[in-house]
């Protein structure tokens, strides 16, 4: 059996195992891998993936709190990874730990346009959203980054690209992602984010990289707006296609996954 998981902490709320052990099944390699959540606190980490090798695993993907540390573990980076200063999927060569970053190509993927030549506002500073400024600056977007503590979106620009702002003015962008926690817990997100239901105007794109409740409240008045929504399970698929494709060297059955990972 060829073994991969998702690590985080916590993880049990993940969705990726439903998604990947349907993906898995569609592409007739489900009595040859399988696909589990393993929560492992901070401490354990770095053991528990030097271990797995050895326990039949070919790779996993890494969420939170571990995508930095995933990076310092590996013996080989992907030019993504290495640049965007996380990893969300590890690959397992022997006992060589290889670490890439699709979180980026997934945010690009489910967009319905190219973002090139475009002005993007990003909600955030954390690891989300270093995937996405580095994913959008590298399809030519001019990119505003606002985020709650302003010194981690000063950092973020300065090592990456993109402008800090600090007042958007929503109206003027063509796409918006929310790659803010806002919203994870039930949070108004007119609140806590520098925009209001008025912000959102008809043939803009906006993403939300949250997901749970269905459709977040963010997402329900840009489409009350007349904007193009794209949820974030939608990036937890393609983000997910991306690592199941690193993996197995096969295309992904999208159909699959977004049916697991909605049920
Ligand atoms: P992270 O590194 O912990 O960053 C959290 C971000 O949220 C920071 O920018 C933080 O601002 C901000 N934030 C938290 N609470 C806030 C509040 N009340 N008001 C304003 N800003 C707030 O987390 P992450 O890994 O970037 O993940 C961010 C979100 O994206 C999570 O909800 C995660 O589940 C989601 N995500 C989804 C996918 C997907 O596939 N759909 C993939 C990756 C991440 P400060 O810097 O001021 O603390």
């Amino acid at each position: 059996m060829k073994r991969l998981a998702v690590l985080g902490h916590p993880v049990a709320h993940s969705r990726s195992p439903a998604m990947q052990t349907a993906a898995l099944a569609e592409l007739g390699l489900g009595g040859e891998w399988s696909y589990e959540a393993i929560d492992v606190a901070p401490d354990g980490f770095e053991r528990l993936v030097r271990a797995l090798p050895g326990r039949g695993f070919v790779g996993a993907n890494v969420t939170v709190p571990h995508k930095a540390a995933a990076l310092a573990v590996a013996d080989a980076l992907t030019e993504t990874a290495r640049e965007i200063g996380a990893a969300n999927t590890l690959s397992f060569e022997g006992d060589e730990i290889q670490a890439g970053n699709t979180d980026a190509g997934g945010l690009l993927a489910t967009l319905p346009m190219s973002p090139a030549g475009g002005r993007a506002l990003v909600l955030g500073a954390g690891g989300a959203a270093r995937a996405v400024v580095w994913g959008l600056l590298r399809e030519g977007a001019a990119v505003d980054v606002w985020n709650r503590t302003t010194l981690r979106s000063t950092n973020l620009c300065e090592e990456l690209g993109g402008a800090t702002v600090e007042e958007p003015d929503a109206t003027v962008y063509d796409l918006i992602v929310n790659s803010t926690a806002v919203g994870l817990g039930g949070e108004d997100p007119f609140e806590e984010l520098p925009l209001g239901p008025e912000a959102f105007v008809p043939g803009q794109v906006v993403v939300d990289m949250v997901y749970g409740r269905e459709p977040t409240a963010l997402l329900a008045a840009a489409e009350a707006a007349g904007a193009t929504t794209v949820d974030g399970i939608e990036v937890l698929v393609q983000q997910g296609a991306l690592s199941l494709q690193v993996w197995t060297g096969r295309d992904a059955p999208l159909d699959a996954m977004r049916a697991a990972a909605r049920a």
